[in-house]
């Protein structure tokens, strides 16, 4: 089973104390092998040294065999230490020295040693004690001989050994002690996390106006927090205006059901004349009328939101457009002895979804015809604005737009006077639909009014084609 720490606080002085404890490892085994290397170095220097110190003092016995040299006997031997024994070249021991206690310093010589390379190797006597041994050719008097001068390396291992013993040591309470440090550096580090998911917690969705503490914007953590902070600005606006959204349609549905009801109470009451109940039945009628033009509206405002709306996109006259939307409302200017006139360029082409820009261009003319005096003009526009543009203004000669209310004729619900335009079956959602309608064709709409001097809506589109640039005119 697979160890791994539930926080990140040990998680992170584990992998912290993972790492260390390699690289004090590491450390340990150079500064080892260095500390090895280097006296190692020394010893064969000295032992090399030794090697022709000792070929100055042998002599030769009238036995055959070798001494070393009486005046520096008691002296030499000890000094140097160690182990000497000398060789004749066809394996003859001729000197042996008492620190080697009859042990052998490795048999008779070979036919090379000593010759060519002095370098010192490692040998291990009977008894067991690791050596270091160097060997050299030499003469005395008439004679070859073959030296060897060994050193007991053991005190070079012990002191190899008590270097590692201390590391060894050392080691578990270096590691600990770090643990202890960076688990203190991660808790301090890692605080502001934990006393944001305190703060999460209290945050739920009628709290959404409340924002995490920051410390330090500029750090990591500060930044989490910042971003966490805009995502519940956005959230709030977010749930703000599904509150708002929800509290609107919900009244809206009210009134009119309202009527219906008060309508119905009021003709049960007594007995009334078949003319009287059709009157009735008429009013309920037309509630319902509006009652169902909000319910289309709202529906259409969540498919929008919801994004599901696929565009069919088809190159066609805004003119013509416009002159479709003209068709669709001409009636209700006809009621009100209002003249559309429609002028512009024929051939400026757009890439539009025929049905929902339609509906837009008739909310537009919807509002003009309402709003606007019985008898006046209306004038749809069609004009180019450049390479890459095409402009369809909607101009009436109604009321204007106070400029107060202007930034908010196209939020959802809103409307100049709630009680006036409610009578002409308003609900403040066709100018967000046109919005949206001419947004998520990439285009924009503006207003142009002046309370007493009529509006103007201007719709910006992205031109497809200008097939010519002769303009025509057309009228409805
Ligand atoms: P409504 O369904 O109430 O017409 P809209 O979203 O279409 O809702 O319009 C929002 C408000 O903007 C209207 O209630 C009205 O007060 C104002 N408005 C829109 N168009 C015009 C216009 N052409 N002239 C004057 N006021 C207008």
């Amino acid at each position: 089973m697979r160890f791994t720490p539930r926080n990140v606080r040990s998680r992170l002085t584990l992998w912290y104390v993972l790492v260390l404890a390699s690289l004090l490892a590491l450390y340990a085994g150079v500064a080892s092998l260095f500390l090895f290397l280097s006296l190692r170095e020394d010893f064969d220097q000295n032992l090399l040294q030794d090697l022709e110190i000792v070929e100055g003092m042998l002599a030769k016995e009238p036995n055959g065999l070798v001494s070393l040299h009486s005046s520096h006997l008691d002296a030499a031997e000890p000094r140097i230490g160690h182990f000497i024994e000398v060789w004749s070249p066809d394996g003859g021991l001729l000197y042996r020295s008492a620190t080697l206690q009859n042990q052998a310093l490795g048999g008779p010589p070979g036919r090379d040693e000593g010759l060519h390379d002095s370098t010192p190797s490692t040998a291990r006597l009977q008894n067991g004690t690791r050596v270091r041994l160097a060997s050299g050719v030499y003469n005395i008097e008439d004679q070859r001989v073959v030296v060897r001068v060994a050193y007991n390396e053991e005190r070079l291992w012990r002191e190899l050994g008590e270097f590692g013993q201390v590391l060894l040591l050392s080691f578990p309470i270096a590691v600990l002690l770090a643990g202890f440090g960076g688990y203190a550096l991660a808790r301090k580090a890692l605080a502001p996390i934990d006393s944001m998911a305190v703060q999460t917690k209290k945050i739920s969705a009628d709290k959404l106006g409340e924002r995490l503490a920051i410390e330090n914007s500029e750090d990591e953590l500060g930044k989490l927090g910042t971003v966490f902070n805009a995502m519940l600005g956005r959230l709030q606006a977010a749930f703000d205006q599904l509150r708002r959204f929800t509290s609107d349609a919900s009244h809206e549905l009210r009134t009119p059901l309202t009527a219906i009801r008060s309508v119905g109470e009021v003709a049960l009451q007594d007995q009334r004349s078949p003319a009287e109940y059709r009157d009735v039945i008429g009013s309920m009628l037309e509630e319902v009328d509006r009652l169902t033009r909000l319910a289309e509206s709202l529906l259409a405002l969540s498919r929008a939101d919801a994004g599901h709306v696929q565009l069919q996109r088809e190159d066609i006259g805004l003119l013509r457009l416009a002159e479709e939307a003209s068709s669709v409302v001409e009636v209700l200017a006809e009621e009100k002895r209002q003249q559309i006139d429609i002028a512009g360029n024929a051939n400026l082409l757009v890439s539009v979804d025929r049905l929902i820009l339609r509906q837009a261009i008739v909310n537009l003319l919807d509002n003009a015809i309402k709003y606007s005096p019985a008898g006046s003009q209306i004038l749809v526009r069609v004009k180019s604005g450049g390479e890459r543009q095409i402009f369809l203004e909607v101009i009436d000669q109604g009321p204007g737009i106070p400029s107060e209310h202007q930034p908010h004729v196209f939020d959802r619900f809103f409307r100049v006077d709630k009680a006036r335009t409610r009578e002409w079956g308003g609900a403040g959602l066709g100018l967000s639909i046109t919005r949206w309608a001419v947004e998520i064709h990439g285009g924009e709409i503006t207003l142009e009014s002046e309370e007493g001097k009529g509006s103007t809506f201007r719709v910006s589109l992205p031109l497809v084609k200008d097939s010519s640039t002769s303009p025509s005119k057309g009228g409805s």
